[in-house]
């Protein structure tokens, strides 16, 4: 009998593993709760250059291949123990494998006051609809501070809060004000990135941009009335519109057991196999599990083509590369890492921006083919492993 393989969430790790078993011959099911894929860095472009959501957004019914089963519904329940799977509506799914894809759940009541902040502005990390939102209200700004921080040091995409500050200096300075704006970055780190390496690279742009950089400054609550941001270190600072980034957690489903989950509720993994701890017929991709690199898009790209070959019966192993990008206005640079190696200096270049746009062109294409593109991006992240380009590139 061919093997049925549930794969939880139609994200970027959900899609490149069911696209890829697919063309094995296997039996997959896709289990998602949204109608539309939304390329989640788009919501950047959004809120602070206004371009427009539907860019950035595709039904997930157009990103499947023809013989994958897609279910429109929210996972509430994954049994591991029974192989079982249950909706919310009551539905119940069987399977032989499952993966799970479902991402990170962003806590917007970690922090008091941040709701508030968020219906009043609108934000660039909960969705599309949130981040037209803050561009309505970033668009009509002529004067005072702009403040974009985080509520911890845990996010996906760690250098979001970078690109927000770089493309809200270019879109001011585009529109005749950024001399009357002020853009405040307030980070959780002693430096302006977590690895000093990268923050050097940084330090003079986020300057050349105007953007202050507050550092060591955790968001600790939220006076959304008097419209100031305090910290977990004592500080405060006053706002004219914000946006901080929330506390990530796991998947907002119930997991059995309940011990395959750390203490922030992400799915506990054998980092290099991405299998969950104790199954073999279980495995988590992408920003739910609590493998030790960045959450984001190309991590889970990776860690599913990992997934899929050791269903195939290869003995791959995921190194925990990352390859995100940091834009600026007309350059860009990636901070590239592994599990074994840290990030490595990547100049600022006008080349690099043409390849993450490049990157960007293809992405809706890589995960609905991603066989097509799988011999293009290995070998450009085996060009540009961090033990090959040590000494930066
Ligand atoms: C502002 C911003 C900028 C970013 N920039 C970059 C970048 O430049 N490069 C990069 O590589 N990454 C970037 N990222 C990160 C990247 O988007 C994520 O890391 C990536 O989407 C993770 O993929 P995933 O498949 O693990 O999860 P997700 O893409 O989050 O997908 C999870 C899916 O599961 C579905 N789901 C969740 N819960 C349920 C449920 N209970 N039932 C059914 N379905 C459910 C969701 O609807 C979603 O479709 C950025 C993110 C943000 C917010």
């Amino acid at each position: 009998m061919t093997e049925r393989i549930l794969v939880l969430g139609a994200g970027p790790g959900g899609l490149v593993s069911a696209n890829l078993l697919a063309l094995h011959g296997y039996d997959v099911t896709v289990v998602e709760k949204s109608e539309y894929h939304l390329f989640q860095p788009g919501m950047l472009w959004i809120a602070f250059q206004g371009h427009p959501p539907e860019k950035y957004m595709r039904p997930v019914k157009d990103l499947v291949k023809p013989t994958v089963n897609l279910v429109q519904g929210k996972v509430a329940e994954v049994n591991l123990a029974e192989r079982t799977v249950t909706l919310e509506d009551g539905r119940r799914l069987d399977y032989d494998r499952v993966i799970i894809a479902l991402g990170a759940h962003l806590d917007y009541d970690a922090v008091p006051g941040h709701s508030s902040l968020v219906e009043e502005f609108g934000d660039y990390f909960r969705g599309a609809d949130y981040a037209a939102r803050f561009w309505s209200h970033f668009k009509a700004m002529s004067r005072g501070t702009l403040v974009i921080a985080a509520a911890d040091p845990l996010y996906k995409c760690p250098p979001a809060p970078l690109k927000a500050a770089f493309l809200a200096a270019e879109t001011l300075r585009r529109r005749g004000v950024k001399d009357s704006v002020s853009v405040v970055l307030a980070l959780p780190f002693i430096h302006e990135y977590p690895s000093e390496t990268v923050a050097e690279i940084v330090a003079p742009k986020l300057r050349e941009a105007g953007v202050e950089v507050k550092t060591m400054f955790t968001v600790d609550s939220i006076d959304a009335e008097n419209r100031v941001i305090y910290s977990l270190e004592g500080e405060s600072i006053t706002y004219d519109l914000a946006a901080v980034i929330p506390a990530h957690k796991g998947p907002a489903i119930r997991l059995l057991p309940e011990e395959a989950r750390d203490d922030d509720g992400f799915i506990k993994v054998d980092k290099y196999t991405l299998q969950i701890e104790g199954y073999d017929d279980a495995y988590a991709v992408g920003d739910c599990n609590n493998a030790p690199t960045s959450k984001t898009g190309v991590t889970a790209h990776l860690g599913a083509e990992v997934v899929v070959e050791r269903i195939l019966g290869f003995d791959s192993r995921f190194n925990g590369r990352t390859n995100c990008p940091i834009v600026t206005d007309g350059e860009a640079s990636f901070v590239i890492s592994t599990y074994d190696h840290p990030p490595i200096p990547v100049k600022f270049s006008i080349f690099k921006r043409l390849l993450e746009d490049a990157f960007i062109a293809s992405y809706w294409s890589s995960l609905r083919d991603p066989e097509k593109w799988s011999p293009i991006f290995r070998a450009y992240f085996e060009a540009t492993d961090p033990s090959r380009v040590g000494g930066g590139w």
